[in-house]
């Protein structure tokens, strides 16, 4: 495909696309039923589609039986790990595979024309993004998703919690199932805005940035605070009637979700005439100029609190100005 038909790229290589950057219309107001209706698929397909079939198949083929669950045993805990483990291995591999080991479409969409593998860099373990990120991943990242994924399945086992029948309330749980990506919206929204504040962000959240290109192990390379956080995503059907499915859901959304943000591809060529759209500009850009789209643009938070990025000139415009106006205020105070 002619990435140029689509965007164009600079002396340094960025690529940007023509179109820029929307939040989804779900929260237009005006309200704007054919934006929504043209956007509703969008919602669906391919991501949360994909989530949605990875939970059921959980649920059915992994998930113990509810009187196994009942009591914090090693050997079904470590199962759920080990699955989480192969899964995140297979899942990830495939796309850093094709897209940055065989290079399967080269540096077509691809927004930053450089390769990480290429540029060693102090920062990270072992000076590699992909070496510190695995390290990171396997290191903490799963095995705290496996921890609320299990502190879910313990509390349902043992009727803790407000969780509701899947064969009594198929309808409101569907409904439920609507709204779960809103609701990791901003979830994720607000730890990524607190982990940003100084404190925090040099202690915890500078490990994720130290990913300035990233790739899809990037998406896991946290501090095992940001990991604790991150994933703190499940803790929503502690308060929500709901069902373990759909907490497991809510987990592969975050966790296999992740990768998508961080493809550093904006389309991934199926054919040699169409594409699935990775929707990884918005956090491509937090990543490129760390103050800006804390969100991923389903709910417009980062417009109402003016940290949005359209990836235009005039959000490039915009975006210094607010910097400059916060280095004045430092001064004053200064
Ligand atoms: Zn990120
Ligand atoms: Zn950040």
């Amino acid at each position: 495909m002619d990435e140029l038909k689509f965007g164009t790229r600079d002396k340094r290589g960025q690529w940007t696309p023509h179109e820029p950057l929307t939040h989804a219309p779900l929260f237009a107001f005006p309200p704007k039923p054919l934006a929504l209706l043209k956007w509703l698929p969008h919602y669906f397909l391919p991501w949360n589609l994909i989530w949605a079939a990875s939970a059921a198949a959980w649920w059915v083929w992994i998930v113990p039986e509810k009187a196994v669950m009942q009591n914090l045993a090693w050997g079904w805990m470590l199962w759920l790990f080990a699955i989480n483990c192969v899964a995140v291995a297979l899942f990830y591999s495939a796309f850093e595979l094709h897209l940055y080991v065989r290079r399967a479409q080269g540096t077509r969409f691809k927004y930053n024309a450089k390769w990480p593998s290429e540029h060693k860099s102090s920062a990270f373990l072992f000076g590699s993004q992909n070496i510190d990120s695995l390290i990171r991943g396997f290191g903490t990242g799963v095995p705290i998703w496996t921890a609320w994924e299990v502190l879910v399945l313990w509390a349902w086992a043992n009727d803790i919690g407000p969780w509701v029948s899947l064969m009594d309330h198929p309808l409101y749980l569907f409904a439920v199932w609507l709204v779960l990506p809103v609701i990791h919206e901003f979830h994720f929204f607000c730890i990524h805005r607190l982990i940003h504040t100084p404190f925090l962000y040099k202690w915890v959240h500078s490990v994720h940035h130290n990913s300035v290109n990233p790739s899809p192990w990037s998406s896991l390379s946290m501090h095992p605070v940001e990991h604790l956080l991150y994933f703190a995503t499940a803790a929503y059907h502690f308060i929500l009637p709901s069902h373990p499915l759909l907490a497991i859901y809510q987990l592969h959304f975050a966790g296999f979700g992740a990768v998508v943000g961080h493809i550093g591809f904006d389309k991934m060529e199926v054919t040699e005439d169409s594409a699935v759209d990775s929707h990884a500009f918005a956090h491509y850009l937090h990543h490129k100029y760390f103050e800006v789209n804390y969100g991923d643009g389903l709910i417009p938070l980062d417009r109402w609190f003016g940290t949005w990025h359209d990836g235009t000139k005039e959000g490039d415009a915009a975006m210094n100005a607010r910097y400059q106006k916060t280095k004045a205020k430092a001064n004053a105070k200064a």
